[in-house]
């Protein structure tokens, strides 16, 4: 994709980003808008734009960025009390960044998954 996509520009090191892991397929860096007080973004290096895609076209390369965030959540310490992983896809999910990336939240009470104002 290149640099048409904020992530890829990220991962290219074009555009900074405090990252907190990295490995050889997946990358991790702190939301510029943190909805939480621990908001890291998990990113595949290679451009899929999003989960479905991703998840379809290469599950082993999906298998990171779940064990990546796993790694992230224990380095936060978020794995006894809890943290969100969600992935925003498409128009409905509320997706923005059209290049696949995991919402890793905690650090505190969470609230319910979804406001109930959905008809
Ligand atoms: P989504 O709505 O699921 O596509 O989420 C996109 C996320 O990317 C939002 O939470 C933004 O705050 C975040 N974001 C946008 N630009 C950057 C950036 N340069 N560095 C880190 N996070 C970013």
């Amino acid at each position: 994709m290149g640099s048409d996509c904020l992530f890829c520009r990220i991962v290219a090191g074009e555009i900074p980003a405090t990252v907190v892991r990295e490995t050889e397929t997946t990358l991790a860096f702190r939301d510029i808008d943190p909805k939480a007080p621990v908001h890291v973004l998990v990113i595949p290096k290679e451009h899929y734009a999003d989960v479905a895609t991703l998840a379809q076209g290469d599950p082993a390369l999906a298998a990171d960025v779940l064990a990546t965030s796993a790694a992230v959540a224990e380095d936060e310490g978020l794995l006894g009390d809890g943290f969100r992983l969600m992935f925003n896809t498409g128009g409905y999910g509320g997706q923005e960044v059209f290049h696949v990336h995991a919402h890793l939240l905690g650090g505190a009470p969470l609230g319910p998954m979804l406001a109930r104002n959905l008809a």
